[in-house]
């Protein structure tokens, strides 16, 4: 078996996304999967979900880094993570502000004793560690922000890889939900929305709280390491979500290369590729009990 990719662009918000927009995101995610796909090629999985992850932040079209959505006092707050499935280092920036690439900062943590820094911690490190001062923010968002838009769901990037030797890696990275109260902490940068070991790897979009809630990631995640299979795993995790009508999806790859995917509504967008066939997105119809909510 050769080495796999899964990416995701977080949901489309069905009320506010055009199919161009639809098409846009498309396209984008199959470039970057196919990018990153390459890269991995002669990188390892912890270097190629770095890298998947700031084409992400950098695509405009998605609510991570270049684009990320703008938070209830008008500051961009971002915040990601990347955890190491060999090592089980797990490395996270939270709310930090003007940093081009947040997962690359978080990465850089990975060496690092103290490898959770929040708020201007993150970014007082940041400039220490030679990240430069950029502003993320694109019109777009400034006019969604002033017409009060509050369009939360919007996104949140991720990532996961198994690499030629077998390692899997996971990264995630986030604008937020839009509009919160300055403060608050999103799962993106918690083991509860990026965690992975030897056995599988998982990154979640969606509600943070609800992700908080039942530890989404690393849930699924240990429920394989203990013997679930993949889909298993996401029933009986996803199945506790559905219990308080709670809002996320996430992606998955295991060490025997098996992709996993499922979202509690449509529809996430994501990509994966094994350097042959080429996955896209979920795109499943709406439930009449989904469509009255
Ligand atoms: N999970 C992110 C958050 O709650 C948002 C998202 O995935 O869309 O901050």
């Amino acid at each position: 078996m050769g080495p796999r990719i899964i990416i995701h662009g977080g949901f489309f918000s069905e009320s506010h996304t055009d199919e161009i927009t639809k098409k846009a995101k498309q396209d984008a995610m199959e470039d970057i999967v196919r990018r990153s796909y390459a890269y991995l090629l002669e990188h390892t999985a912890l270097e190629t979900v770095v890298y998947a992850v700031s084409l992400l932040e950098d695509c405009e079209l998605f609510n991570a880094g270049t684009g990320s959505q703008i938070q209830s006092d008008g500051v961009i707050r971002m915040s990601a993570s990347v955890m190491d499935g060999i090592s089980k280092k797990f490395a996270g920036v939270i709310n930090i502000e003007n940093v081009k690439n947040p997962v690359q900062v978080a990465a850089s943590l990975l060496s690092k004793e103290d490898s959770v820094l929040g708020g201007t911690g993150a970014l007082h490190y940041a400039r220490s560690a030679g990240f430069e001062a950029y502003d993320p923010e694109i019109p777009q968002r400034r006019l969604e922000y002033e017409a009060k838009l509050g369009l939360a769901r919007l996104g949140t990037v991720g990532c996961v890889a198994l690499d030629i030797q077998g390692d899997l890696a996971a990264a995630t990275s986030t604008g937020g939900k839009g509009f919160e109260i300055p403060g608050r902490i999103s799962d993106s940068a918690t083991t509860a929305g990026n965690f992975v070991n030897e056995y599988c790897g998982v990154s979640c979009t969606g509600v943070g709280e609800d992700i908080l809630r039942v530890a989404l990631a690393s849930k699924i995640v240990t429920r394989v390491t203990d013997g679930f299979s993949l889909q298993e795993a996401y029933d009986k995790t996803f199945a506790e979500l559905k219990s308080f009508d709670g809002f996320a999806g996430a992606i998955a790859l295991d060490k025997n290369g098996s992709f996993g995917h499922t979202d509690s509504h449509p529809s996430m967008v994501y990509a994966w590729f094994d350097g042959e066939n080429l996955g896209m997105f979920g795109n499943r119809e709406y439930t009449e009990e989904e469509q009255a909510v």
